[in-house]
């Protein structure tokens, strides 16, 4: 048998980190066994679709690095086929059509409430061949439930789970309309897909049950079910916008690589020994349901933060200032051109050691890009007031030097002065250097950097603050 999981967003919005963490533990355990990982966008409700939430779905998979077997399917597209499916139902005995009116819905309602009943649709058109059919009413199509027993199912995470069937109702399948409803799209589509294998949150359990009965009344196979616990935050409600982001386009602007957010996804609700870092190549080879955790998972930022670190640092330069490049633009307004490039390139080690994220990154190395005239912020104003003597003598010293312009000798001069100049102060001399080269207060050593940056640009940058 080969494998066939599926991811079937629904398109109402951006891409959610749970919903990417169900993708990624579908396409894992497609890929272990050498399966199909297939993509279909649940697009039925036409009030709430848009182009725009379908491709920020696509956009998603994409720059997480997932891939999909076949086309996209529209569940959208296939309608008249659910809708025959509702009809064969009929056919078989194994569904039919209830003409109640709201008034008798309504009536039913009432009295479920007060007597306490579970289900409130008394089922009254389900024996009712003989009846007269109402004109004035276009009928909806109800399953036939069954009326005891029980419903199991074998969830490869949560074990037996056992649902008596007196709990569940006659559900519809077909509105008066003609449209079918989500619990049949969803069977008829994993069926016509050949799912062996639906993975997806705990939320969708109680659907489950009901999806079960439609394979069962169309003697189709059911697939086995997977259901994850949700994603909780750290103080154990459930995660949501109060905890920070929450898509996958709002983590890649917060400046997460792709492989580290896949990696966190992963550990988030299923584990490897201790492993925290897990390669793609390994999480394909080790996937399993066995690991998957009962409780649910709590999403830790700081954890988030320190896999981001680790992935940044194993990032080729050329990798890492491709993915970069984009902040620039858009926290500095620079263009990245091939000066500014050599230089990142040359104090890259150091960067990488201090960035947890893409944004400390493109900060703490901005400078290297920049042209004169730069700005210079509040802090990096105020370490250059009264700091023009120093300048001054550094300028004298660098303009007259000859030999090798490196960190070694920058710092050997900025102590010499801090001597001469600052009751042997070192810091009283580095923070204006850093200031005037760099604009700002913080950035890796600046001895290194003024080194990189080189005799001329320091000194013009130097000039342009005096
Ligand atoms: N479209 C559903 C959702 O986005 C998924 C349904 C399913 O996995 O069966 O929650």
């Amino acid at each position: 048998m080969t494998v066939v999981t599926r991811f079937p967003p629904s398109p109402t919005g951006l891409m959610h980190v749970g919903n990417a963490r169900t993708a990624i533990f579908n396409w894992l355990y497609a890929r272990h066994n050498n399966g199909k990982f297939v993509v279909r966008i649940e697009d039925t409700d036409r009030r709430r679709h848009s182009e725009e939430a379908v491709k920020a779905i696509m956009d998603g998979l994409k720059w997480l690095n997932i891939d999909y077997d076949g086309d996209v399917i529209s569940q959208f597209s296939r309608l008249d086929r659910h809708r025959q499916i509702a009809m064969d139902m009929i056919a078989k005995g194994q569904a039919y059509y209830c003409y109640c009116s709201a008034e008798e819905l309504e009536e039913m309602r009432r009295e479920a409430i007060e007597k306490g009943y579970k289900n409130f649709y008394n089922r009254m058109w389900r024996d009712a061949d003989d009846s007269p059919i109402p004109k004035d009413i276009k009928p909806v199509v109800r399953i036939k439930a069954p009326l005891e027993g029980y419903t199991v199912i074998n969830d490869k995470v949560q074990g037996e789970i056992k649902v008596n069937n007196d709990q569940l109702d006659d559900f519809i399948i077909l509105r008066s309309d003609g449209s079918p409803t989500y619990m049949l799209s969803v069977v008829v589509d994993d069926y016509d897909m050949g799912i062996t294998h639906v993975i997806r949150g705990d939320d969708h359990l109680n659907n489950t049950f009901r999806q079960k009965i439609i394979f069962d009344a169309m003697e189709w196979k059911t697939p086995e079910y997977a259901h994850l616990p949700l994603i909780h935050g750290t103080d154990g409600a459930k995660f949501s916008k109060r905890h920070g982001a929450q898509s996958i386009q709002e983590f890649r602007d917060m400046g997460y690589l792709p492989e580290a957010l896949f990696n966190y996804l992963l550990r988030l609700g299923w584990s490897h020994g201790d492993d925290e870092i897990i390669s793609r190549k390994d999480a394909i080879r080790w996937f399993n349901f066995k690991r998957i955790g009962k409780a649910p998972a709590k999403f830790d930022f700081k954890k988030l933060d320190s896999i981001n670190a680790h992935y940044i640092n194993e990032t080729t330069p050329d990798s890492l200032i491709e993915q970069a490049k984009p902040f620039y633009k858009s926290r500095h307004n620079i263009e990245l051109n091939d000066i500014g490039i050599t230089r990142i390139k040359a104090g890259i080690d150091e960067l990488k050691s201090r960035a947890k994220t893409l944004l400390q990154f493109v900060d703490d190395s901005a400078f290297y890009a920049k042209t004169l005239p730069i700005e210079y912020d509040e802090k990096a104003q105020k370490n250059l007031k009264d700091s023009d003597d120093i300048l001054e003598e550094m300028l004298k010293y660098f303009n007259s030097h000859t030999g090798e312009f490196s960190a070694d000798y920058i710092q050997e001069i900025c102590k010499k002065i801090a001597d001469e100049k600052r009751n042997g102060k070192l810091g009283k001399v580095a923070m204006p250097l850093r200031a005037a080269l760099t604009g700002t207060t913080a950035s890796p050593s600046i001895f290194h950097a003024a080194e990189i940056l080189g005799k001329s640009e320091t000194c013009n940058r130097i000039n342009a603050v005096l």
